[in-house]
């Protein structure tokens, strides 16, 4: 770690301390780190001034950022007191969202559509409609919006065509893609599950959202880990709060495709075809419409915090 880099600062003011093998931070330092207010009380602790909220809660992964369901990826540890968050949350998850300087700069012009599914591979089936029909769909309407912006934007499919997961991520690299967008919609054994839930690839070292084995393996995705995270967390704020649907929380998978893409990436989950509501609404334009505007929204959002730095 160099003067240069802008973790230097924290490592220099952030004390830490090791649990179960693993590096957790002071809660309190990291909230004075950022000039903010830290508490804990009963089973929540969290960070806070005007402009920003981080909730954590004692045994659990779920949490909050500014009011938006997120899955980090440890539990914090209460000792003594005292509150610590483990140092990879913090540094590739908490410090991008709340530091537009520790979010690594790149080109942000090429964006890759990847409408999940095509021909054969219908994706998952409600009782009207089939995922990759509405994914398509909702892909088509963000290109339309993203071009009207000045982006360059490709799409891995435009048609209802199959396409192989390793053939999505060839298309990203010979687009020379910036981000690579996924377009997916869910299914569930029950009816009654509803909602939005937002991907990126799990970091190196740590567990996925849906897991409790961590996972050591590098891989291509892992490269763009802080790019990763305020990208998704800008998608889906802007997914949840546009369409009002029930906040399932952002999440981490190593899914193929944000596993291996070669640029930052995301997996958006826009709805479930399992549920009767959630799949009339996919159908319609309108909700379409809302749903393109808000990831269109999140990419920009995520735009303009490259340029802020
Ligand atoms: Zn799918």
């Amino acid at each position: 770690m160099s003067l240069a880099d802008p973790l230097f600062a924290a490592s220099n003011q952030i004390r830490y301390t090791t649990y179960l093998g693993r590096k957790y931070v002071y809660m309190r330092d990291v909230a004075a780190y950022y000039g903010m207010k830290y508490f804990i009380w009963q089973k929540t602790c969290g960070i806070y001034n005007k402009y920003s909220k981080i909730i954590f809660h004692y045994e659990s992964r779920e949490g909050s950022v500014n009011g938006f369901t997120v899955h980090f990826l440890y539990a914090p540890v209460f000792q003594n007191n005292e509150a610590f968050i483990s140092e990879k949350d913090f540094l590739l998850f908490i410090d991008p969202i709340l530091r537009n300087r520790a979010i690594p700069s790149h080109k942000m012009k090429t964006i890759m559509l990847d409408p999940g599914h095509g021909a054969h591979d219908k994706g998952g089936t409600g009782s009207i409609y089939q995922e990759k029909n509405l994914n398509l769909q909702i892909a088509l309407k963000v290109r339309d919006i993203l071009t009207s912006k000045g982006y360059l934007v490709y799409m891995t499919r435009n048609r209802d065509v199959f396409l192989s997961l390793e053939q999505r991520i060839a298309e990203a690299k010979k687009c020379r893609a910036d981000i690579f967008i996924s377009i997916h919609a869910n299914i569930a054994g029950k009816s009654a599950i509803n909602g939005i839930e937002t991907f990126c690839v799990t970091p190196p070292g740590a567990p996925s959202t849906n897991d409790a084995k961590p996972v050591y393996k590098r891989e291509r995705g892992n490269y763009f880990d802080v790019n990763n995270a305020r990208l998704s967390y800008e998608i889906h704020k802007a997914a949840v709060s546009r369409t009002k649907s029930y906040d399932r929380g952002l999440k981490r998978a190593r899914f193929y495709v944000i596993r291996n893409a070669p640029c930052p990436a995301v997996l958006l989950e826009t709805g479930f075809l399992s549920n009767p509501k959630e799949e009339r609404a996919l159908g319609r334009q309108s909700y379409q419409s809302t749903l393109a505007n808000a990831i269109a929204e999140g990419i920009i959002n995520y735009h303009s915090a490259l340029r802020n730095r």
